[in-house]
């Protein structure tokens, strides 16, 4: 057997512990004679699982008591419905920042079922960088604020929480895409009124959906809003209005376990930051090698670089492959490169990645 390092954008690389750790106990989780994957959701064996996994997610985060947690499924995608159909209430619209392909998307599902003021947009400068708060143009009365707090695709990410008071709204409710930055660091859970995305890149498989709601945000859903959908009733059920993804559920919580041994989300940050510097300064020193996000709003996550004579693209990935250096093949619709260096991916990951960038460099340079 051999591993690779595995720069996917998600589903990402796990931890190996976790993975080792799931494959003995793949036929009979602890003495009950069951695989994980077999169990009523309902069983006590299920329900310590899931209120371990809750618990851990609730104190790596700091997720204050007025906050639930709920696990969904239909991914970050169908949170970007659900998000509305919850929570407009007797409001008309709400307000979309827009910074690359993730919050385009956002916004543009919105449209169904609210009128969307766009605040503010760096589609003008190609989506590097995130538009300063002050210039951002708030409608009268929106039901709340969307952010994506990473941009997966063109590797632009919120280095900060917003305050809301800062600009005169601060009972506004913040909603966020976290799919590809939850847990990446130390956050101010209290200054969001809901954050939400896919597990897959930071937390697990792939099918599990992470939901967390300012207690006061529940039931207000629109009438045809359906009923697994509806996160007062979901929260009411302790997420189990359906069946949850419950293997899924599983990892999820070996993760946080690992996230907790490796020393929570203030040593992920610290990691998390020197790994993505060591990156950055090698291509910003490199003439070989470029990325053009200004450097404020730069990912820890995802390190989107073009090589400055693109024909040397398929070279690069063909090499990288066979080097043990996978998945690296940047979105279509930016081009060249893309590292997501995730929690998981250890700083060797990334030393090895620069070693062959700069061996790849000297060959064809
Ligand atoms: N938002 C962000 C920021 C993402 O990175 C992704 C997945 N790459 C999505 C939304 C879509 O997530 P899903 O496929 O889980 O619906």
């Amino acid at each position: 057997m051999s591993r690779v390092f595995n720069f996917s954008a998600g589903p990402a690389a796990l931890p190996e512990s976790v993975l080792r750790r799931a494959a003995e106990e793949m036929l009979d989780w602890h003495g009950t004679g069951v695989s994980v994957m077999e169990m009523s959701h309902r069983s006590a064996a299920f329900q310590s699982i899931y209120q371990q996994a809750e618990a851990d997610f609730r104190e790596l985060l700091g997720v204050p008591a007025n906050y639930r947690i709920l696990f969904m499924q239909g991914g970050a995608i169908a949170e970007n419905a659900i998000v509305p159909m919850n929570l407009l209430g007797d409001k008309r619209g709400a307000d979309y920042v827009v910074t690359g392909s993730w919050s385009t998307k956002s916004q543009q599902e919105a449209r169904k079922f609210a009128e969307v003021n766009i605040a503010a947009t760096a589609e003008a400068s190609g989506f590097t960088t995130i538009p300063a708060m002050e210039r951002w143009r708030l409608s009268d009365d929106p039901a709340y604020l969307f952010i994506c707090s990473n941009e997966t695709i063109g590797g632009v990410e919120f280095a900060f929480d917003p305050d809301l008071g800062d600009i005169g709204r601060p009972d506004l409710p913040l909603v966020a895409d976290m799919s590809s930055n939850i847990l990446s660091r130390p956050m101010d859970v209290s200054r969001y009124g809901l954050i939400f995305g896919g597990a897959q890149k930071n937390i697990g498989p792939a099918g599990l959906t992470f939901v967390i709601v300012r207690e006061d945000l529940l039931g207000k859903a629109h009438k045809d809003c359906p009923s697994a959908f509806d996160y007062a009733l979901v929260a009411e059920a302790e997420s189990m209005y359906n069946t949850p993804p419950t293997y899924a559920i599983y990892i999820a919580g070996l993760v946080f376990q690992w996230l907790r041994a490796q020393g929570g989300v203030e040593a992920m940050g610290q990691r998390n930051a020197a790994k993505s510097a060591l990156l950055y300064n090698y291509v910003d020193t490199s003439d070989f090698y470029e990325n053009r996000i200004d450097r404020a709003c730069r990912s820890r996550m995802n390190v989107p670089f073009l090589l400055k004579d693109d024909r040397l693209n398929a070279a690069f990935l063909e090499e990288s492959a066979a080097a043990g250096l996978v998945q690296l093949k940047g979105h279509k619709s930016v081009g060249g490169m893309r590292a997501s260096i995730y929690n998981a991916m250890p700083i060797e990951g990334v030393e090895a990645l620069i070693g062959f960038m700069q061996d790849f460099a000297k060959r064809k340079g």
